[in-house]
């Protein structure tokens, strides 16, 4: 079997299945092996219930079919009854005293249940040991292994499927026609088994070890792989030349007052952030730089810094024309506060300052008026374009699609991570030098997804709040208590204050579906409050399923005070600065991940009030407890994104899609040393051989990933 051989060439294969495969990116037999299993069922003692026998242990897998709960007239205790099927019968299986198992039966589970078998002319089973499964495992009769494959779901294909097919794969390919991406001996010095035998290994593990063995290294192969294509795009652009900025002596004296004039004091990180820009301006290469920090943790000040700098740089001598700063935010309002923002920061210096948004352009200063005054995108343009204006905020597609720069040096992008290294390259400028990047995030990761995917970029953290700012207080509520938190949050509105109600988390595959489910619980539970609690107040909704518009008109109207509560999904960013929003609730709170509950209760953390944040939660798990109680206590969006790391795992958490890392990958997250050391090897090989001559494999999945990156 030639490995780079067609799947239909040696399968006889149907249409559906034809189909499916194709869904699953799966046309060459190297893709059919490196299809892995999601997961492995232990079909140790299994059997069918038609199989079974009175007082043996045994395994079934199947699908509870009923269930009901009695009170059990001898013993005065509540008995569980539940009937399980499985293709070949059906078996009763009783839980004694544990009410609780009736709520998790009810959707009709697939499950695997575990226990002695009981009962004579009809089987039971007593408090059985259930196990849920997300679907049936195949049982491949007379030759069950005890770790049975489990391939991801696709319709027209199966998992017998897959066990056929690469069993046989296989056994029929040449071993050493495998070609590696990791070199042999970085295999050898961390003890990783060779593709083949990880191969082997993945598919069919006889042992629990052999599986480990195996998601290790594809794991490693994954992160190194991305780590490499990430320093080697970081080399490239050492490579290219960027915009020279003075950070001279005067530079930075000047640089001195210009802080000083912002009427606070900087705090130790913003400093330590602003030292890292100066630093990054002095190199000849455009800098690629991300900044991350909480919410309120004063980004805007560092950033603003950062284009003073590049303002003060006049090109070539003539005074009349500066280098330019393009600052790009995510949402129309956001442009709008940042905007307000850098007017306050450069009042007392003599520089033009633009707006660029779809819905229209505004200049400071003004020649009639205070502030800055509305005036037609044609000659702002036309401005930027001559490089007189200094300093561009926008929307990220508008300063993209139409505005073009004289001397763009310095670029700016708030909360958007997914500003790809191809939208970055667009960015040179007519004499060929590249404007230097600084990206913002509130979203805190935890350090091994920071070390892979920005990989490229060198990182500075905000991990400190600026002085005197308050803690939100956070507090988890039951259901018996919610009434009084409605009753505290009618008397903060009465004091004129604001607040936001955020709906539960809803995972759902499909987006489509996932946003009309979202925005059903919205209106739903906006419907709710309007008529039995907050009857006097005004309501308003927040969830994707609006139109860009609309969101941003809604939150103009929360901006300006206009309405009372905002109730929103949590996929609705919201970075927007609204000082008068003094209490969140949360709803349905142990459905979200702790770093991203912080992340919302930052929402109200810009008050200049005591801010609030109710966690709302029908669970009372000992586990849920302990960490919502985390969130009650840490402040540190950092920690908590770590926890969560531990806790969760990443997957659930990030989505791995969006990086280009498998689940498989993603776990590895959970695993700092090695991702250290794919990190290390990748520095290494870049180091030595740029061009990833000596590793021709390796460019070649590198390149791969690449064009699947920008696909997206
Ligand atoms: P974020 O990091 O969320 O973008 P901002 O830059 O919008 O935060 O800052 C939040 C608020 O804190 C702003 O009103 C800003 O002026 C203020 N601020 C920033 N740095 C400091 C500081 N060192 N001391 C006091 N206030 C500060
Ligand atoms: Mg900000």
């Amino acid at each position: 079997m030639d490995l780079q051989g067609k799947v239909e060439e040696y399968y006889r294969l149907t249409k559906r299945q034809k189909s499916a495969l194709e869904k699953l990116r799966i046309f060459t037999v190297e893709d059919l092996l490196r299809h892995l299993p999601s997961r492995h069922e232990n079909l140790a003692g299994a059997k069918l219930v038609a199989d079974a026998v009175p007082r043996e242990t045994a395994s079934f897998f199947g699908q509870i079919v009923s269930v009901e709960k009695r009170l059990s007239w001898k013993t005065r205790k509540y008995v569980v009854e539940a009937t399980f099927q499985d293709k070949s019968g059906e078996l009763q299986l009783m839980w004694f005293n544990q009410v609780y198992i009736e709520k998790m039966l009810q959707n009709k589970p697939f499950v695997k249940v575990t226990g002695k078998l009981t009962g004579k002319r009809k089987l039971y089973i007593a408090n059985p040991n259930l196990e849920f499964l997300p679907s049936l495992p195949e049982f491949i009769d007379g030759e069950s292994e005890e770790f049975m494959p489990v391939y991801g779901e696709s319709a027209g294909i199966t998992s017998r499927w897959f066990y056929h097919a690469i069993r046989r794969a296989l056994s029929e390919i040449d071993p050493d026609a495998l070609q590696d991406p990791v070199p042999s001996k970085i295999l050898q010095k961390y003890n990783l088994p060779s593709l083949y035998q990880a191969l082997v290994w993945a598919h069919f593990p006889k042992k629990e070890s052999q599986k480990t063995a195996a998601t290790k290294r594809f794991a490693f192969e994954e992160v190194f792989a991305l780590q490499t294509l990430k320093q080697s795009q970081k080399e490239a652009l050492r490579k290219e030349k960027s915009a020279s900025i003075k950070v001279d002596d005067e530079a930075l004296a000047k640089l001195q007052d210009f802080v000083k004039s912002y009427g606070f004091e900087l705090t130790g990180a913003q400093k330590r952030a602003i030292d890292e820009l100066v630093q990054d301006f002095a190199k000849p290469y455009p800098a690629q730089r991300l900044l991350e920090g909480d919410v309120g943790s004063g980004k805007t000040a560092v950033a603003a810094a950062g284009a003073f700098l590049v303002y003060s740089s006049k090109s070539d001598g003539n005074k009349y024309k500066s280098l330019q700063t393009a600052y790009m935010a995510p949402t129309e309002i956001l442009a709008n506060q940042i905007f307000d923002d850098f007017i306050k920061f450069f009042e007392n210096y003599n520089l033009k300052i633009a707006l660029v948004t779809s819905s229209g352009c505004k200049i400071f200063p003004s020649k009639t008026e205070k502030g800055a005054t509305k005036i037609s995108c044609t000659q702002v343009k036309k401005w930027i374009k001559e490089g007189i204006v200094p300093i561009v905020v926008g929307t990220h597609s508008l300063i993209f699609k139409s505005v073009e720069f004289e001397n763009l040096s310095f670029v700016i992008v708030d909360e958007q991570h997914r500003f790809g290294t191809m939208q970055r390259a667009k960015l040179s400028r007519k004499d060929g030098a590249r404007p230097h990047f600084l990206s913002m995030s509130a979203t805190p990761i935890p350090r091994t997804l920071a070390l892979t995917i920005y990989g490229d970029l060198e990182l500075s953290v905000l991990d400190e709040l600026p002085a005197g700012r308050k803690e939100i207080k956070t507090k988890i509520v039951r259901k018996s208590a919610r009434s009084k938190v409605y009753d505290f949050i009618k008397e903060e509105l009465k004091k004129g204050r604001q607040a936001y109600v955020i709906c539960p988390r809803i995972e759902e595959p499909d987006p489509e579906k996932a946003n009309a489910l979202r925005a059903k619980s919205v209106e739903e539970e906006l419907k709710r409050l309007q008529t039995e609690v907050f009857t006097d107040y005004k309501l308003a909704p927040l969830h994707g399923k609006m139109k860009p518009k609309e969101k941003d008109a809604i939150m103009q109207k929360f901006v300006n005070g206009e309405i009372d509560i905002l109730v929103a999904t949590s996929v609705v960013e919201v970075g927007v600065n609204v000082p008068n929003a003094t209490s969140i609730i949360i709803e349905g709170a142990e459905r979200f991940g702790l770093s991203q509950l912080h992340q919302l209760r930052g929402r109200v953390r810009r008050s200049t009030h005591e801010a609030y944040c109710f966690l709302f939660t029908e669970s009372s798990s000992q586990k849920t407890m302990e960490r919502l109680k985390a969130l009650e206590q840490s402040r540190n969006g950092f920690e908590l994104a770590e926890s969560d790391l531990k806790l969760r795992g990443p997957g659930d958490l990030y989505g791995s899609k969006q990086w280009g890392l498998s689940d498989i990958g993603m776990q590895a997250l959970q695993n700092l040393k090695m991702v250290e050391y794919a990190r290390k090897e990748a520095l290494k090989l870049v180091k030595q051989d740029p061009e990833l001559k000596s590793a021709p494999i390796l460019k070649d999945k590198i390149s791969k990933i690449e064009k699947s990156l920008h696909l997206e």
